[in-house]
């Protein structure tokens, strides 16, 4: 096998995690990814873990499930779905047991794709046991390939079911023994949750391109993709899980170890940029104030003639008040965002031009008409809702636009659990700062340089995964990997949301 280091990517269609490559109504930023959430040792877990997930929901709209363990026996419910509806009182009734683990997953636009909903359940030779997964393996098709040779059997297309056949295939002599195994044999981005209804295993990869918290509520440990899950249930923060721990969780309390070999973190700076929830602490920083600097950093690299500033609503918020605060100009709020937007909406027959954007946003007139205007987003992605952002803020009279991105040029696709589109759909790829100004009509624009949005995050600048923005990818990328990621697999459509 070939294996390269600065791959020029495409992208994969569809994802390994199984989903279409779909945003909705808003292809400028990459898909979310997912959450991960677990409780031990609570006698409502599964409420605990549904609430968790609910505060994880940005991470993951596509689908959501929570498996607890009692006595070792699993219960599973998942579904296609948000949280809110996956989940109703008399169905997590079901869920029983004071151990479990819980799964969002990030955004597809309407598919059922029920079997790859996680956590995945399987039952094997020493029990059962559940896998909750945030992130993506680079050699899950090598390994896939190879293990049906041996004669495995997959369920579902996503990458983590590789880990359950790992896990099942070790003669390890406990369960984190043999979860360690399974990954000694991954590359690439995990922050897991695994559990076999007795003990939980959460796990970081090496580079720990994910972020992962241990939290505890009274006599329960919790497990948690961000802060925010932790406080929900008004659990104490106890420290993040580190690259390359695994933690387990268990009757003997709190056990780590870091079985595999050091590696340079290589943190992923889209979580600041975009994915995790700005009351979040993640990587060692709030992100409220990493996106706060990086629009300070903005407003010092590129000031603007202008009157106001005023945001994409809602995740480029803090960095508009960043460069509001730094360029001494007036933060508005320029945009109101619908938030009640569903899944499905009926479209008139007759075309309402940028319908798809109108829906989640529109400009208030009183607060830019007749105004020069710095807009902040955090990114650009394909660079098609963009331009009618602006034509929205034209319309309502704003006279001027500058156009402010608190982050590099996306040039590249992720490899380890974003959901960005292939190259050839990245706007900045194939296309110069020119022509996309001409694109977006705006009166200038200026994209974040790289250094500057290291020097926000406040961390060490080499611990960060720069890959989408560079094409230096940390980890080896399989030459092959659209290829036998893109493999032909069998489609199931004959699963839906359960209504009982
Ligand atoms: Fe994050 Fe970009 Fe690296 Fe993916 S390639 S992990 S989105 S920084």
């Amino acid at each position: 096998m070939t294996y390269t280091h600065s791959k020029k990517d495409s992208g994969s269609e569809p994802c390994s995690q199984g989903c279409p490559r779909f945003a909705f109504a808003d292809d400028d930023h990459p898909g979310e990814e997912c959450g991960v959430f677990g409780v031990y040792n609570h006698p409502e877990a599964a409420k605990l873990i549904y609430l968790g997930l609910y505060a994880l929901q940005h991470r993951g709209q596509e689908g959501a499930g929570i498996v607890c363990g009692h006595e070792g026996r699993l219960t599973a419910h998942r579904g296609v779905g948000l949280v809110s509806d996956v989940f109703k009182p008399h169905k997590l009734e079901r869920v029983a047991g004071n151990v479990g683990i819980g799964h969002v997953r990030y955004s597809t636009f309407g598919s059922s794709n029920l079997r790859n909903v996680q956590p995945l359940v399987v039952d094997y030779a020493r029990g059962s046991m559940a896998v909750a997964h945030n992130g993506n393996l680079t050699n899950a098709g090598f390994l896939r390939e190879a293990l049906e040779k041996l004669g495995a059997i997959f369920q579902s297309t996503t990458d983590s079911e590789v880990i359950i056949h790992l896990i099942s295939r070790s003669q390890g002599t406990s369960f984190t023994d043999c979860v360690i195994e399974a990954l000694q044999q991954v590359v690439g981005a995990y922050s897991l949750a695994i559990t076999n209804g007795q003990e939980i295993v959460a796990a970081r990869d090496p580079r720990g391109f994910r972020p992962h918290w241990l939290g505890r509520l009274e006599d329960a440990y919790v497990v948690s993709s961000e802060t925010c899950a932790l406080d929900i249930i008004d659990a104490q923060w106890i420290r993040e899980v580190e690259p390359g721990e695994v933690v387990t969780i268990g009757p003997d309390g709190l056990h780590s170890v870091k079985p595999f070999e050091p590696a340079v973190p290589k943190q992923c700076l889209f979580e600041f940029v975009y994915v995790a929830r700005p009351d979040s602490y993640i990587f060692g920083q709030g992100v409220d104030e990493v996106r706060k600097n990086m629009g300070r950093e903005l407003a010092r690299q590129a000031p603007a003639n202008a009157d106001i500033v005023i945001a994409v609503p809602d995740s480029s918020n803090p960095a508009a008040l960043g460069y509001s605060h730094e360029s001494g100009l007036p933060f508005e709020v320029g945009f109101i965002r619908n938030h009640y937007v569903g899944r499905t909406f009926i479209e008139p027959e007759q075309r309402i031009r940028d319908f798809g954007v109108k829906i989640k946003l529109n400009p208030s007139r009183s607060a830019v008409a007749g105004k020069r205007v710095v807009l902040v987003d955090d990114s650009i992605v394909r660079g098609t809702t963009a331009p009618k952002i602006v034509k929205m803020l034209r319309r309502a009279g704003a006279v001027e636009v500058h156009f402010r991105v608190a982050s590099p040029r996306i040039i590249n696709s992720c490899y380890y659990g974003i959901d960005t589109p292939n190259r050839n759909k990245l706007i900045a790829s194939n296309h110069t700062i020119e022509e996309i100004k001409a694109i977006l009509d705006v009166d200038s624009l200026v994209y974040l340089n790289l250094d500057a949005l290291l020097r926000a995050t406040g961390g060490n600048p080499d611990h960060f995964c720069i890959a989408c923005f560079t094409g230096d990818y940390p980890t080896l990328i399989p030459a092959d990997y659209e290829t036998i990621n893109n493999s032909q697999r069998h489609v199931d459509h004959s699963t839906t949301l359960y209504e009982r």
